[in-house]
């Protein structure tokens, strides 16, 4: 049986990971009260003028009435996406400027807060590995690396997809595939010949440092980008890589027999990934068994709404356990 299994920010979530309407207070405590980081200082800025009076942020509870990461996200994209100023403080350039800033924020909030050893992954990968007949396919909506380490413990290799078919990648042996389709703090992205690197270790953090370099394994270029594809209404996956990932991800949900949702919410703004999941599924006429682990009755909710009442759903949080 073909299994593709989508991990969702709930999967990483129960391993420590912050979720995204805690990562503007987490990384306010992490790099501007224990560890001060003058790179972030223009999101504070923001904050502190987002109302029409200025507000001084002395402490992490003043942050408590701001919107979340993605709705500060979704403003200064459609302003840049209108060619829109945002204040006389924040004309374009600024929000550019801003924009960079936030994508550093998760990324260096995810490599500071993610405990190293993530047991439930690695026994979940192990044991879907051990157990099943059919090389699994994985894939997932998080930036982190934690379900890349699970497979490399189990002896694979992690198969992203850049390039080829998703049928090559079931065939080649010591690779299990696993489709980011949002970017990977351990990926580079070369502007000058447009291939990623994928380094064992994460990069993204070290990528928005001046000084450190990441070569591009290809062609040997010092300035290559991170991969994190913004968490806003407007993404843009312009990347051509990444256009074959997203390929490979709908060729395996259009041929799986069974499509395992892990702590994915499946939340309207989602809708590259909703369309994209739907297409799939009408690519191939068969009957396919979905099954959903999560722990919101509202998450739950959702699948109903997008996939019918005929859903396996299990409210609850992800454990590792075999599904
Ligand atoms: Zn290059």
């Amino acid at each position: 049986m073909k299994t593709v299994y989508v991990f969702g920010a709930g999967a990483s979530a129960a391993e420590g990971a912050p979720v995204l309407r805690d990562f503007i207070k987490i990384a306010y405590q992490f790099f501007k009260e224990e560890d001060y980081n003058a790179e972030l200082d223009i999101v504070w800025e923001f904050l502190e003028n987002f109302y029409d009076t200025k507000m001084d942020l002395s402490c992490v509870e003043d942050l408590k009435i701001f919107p979340g990461l993605e709705e500060i996200f979704n403003i200064v994209d459609w302003s840049l996406l209108q060619n829109q100023a945002f204040s006389i403080r924040f004309p374009r350039p600024r929000l550019h400027e801003l924009k960079t800033a936030l994508v550093k924020l998760i990324s260096m909030t995810l490599d500071k807060s993610l405990p190293s050893y993530n047991g439930r992954h690695q026994s979940f990968v192990s044991g879907v590995v051990r157990g099943g007949e059919e090389v699994p396919t994985f894939i997932s909506l998080n930036y982190d690396i934690v379900l890349d380490n699970a497979i490399r413990a189990t002896g694979y290799l992690p198969e992203y997809g850049f390039y080829g078919s998703h049928r090559d990648h079931l065939d080649c042996g010591r690779g299990i595939p696993l489709y980011k389709l949002h970017g990977s703090l351990n990926w580079s992205y070369c502007p000058l010949c447009g291939e990623i690197s994928e380094h064992n270790e994460k990069v993204a953090h070290l990528l928005f440092k001046d000084k450190l370099t990441i070569t591009c394994l290809n062609c040997g270029s010092d300035h290559s980008q991170a991969i994190i594809i913004a968490p806003t209404l407007y993404k843009s996956y312009d990347f051509n890589r990444l256009q074959n990932i997203w390929d490979c991800a709908a060729t395996s949900i259009a041929l799986c027999d069974r499509l395992v949702f892990i702590g994915y919410s499946l939340a309207p703004a989602d809708t590259s990934i909703i369309a994209t999941v739907k297409r799939a599924l009408n690519m191939v006429n068969k009957r396919r068994e979905i099954v959903v682990i999560n722990p919101s009755e509202k998450a739950c909710q959702r699948y109903q709404q997008i996939f019918g009442a005929g859903c396996r759903i299990q409210c609850h949080k992800f454990t590792g356990e075999l599904i």
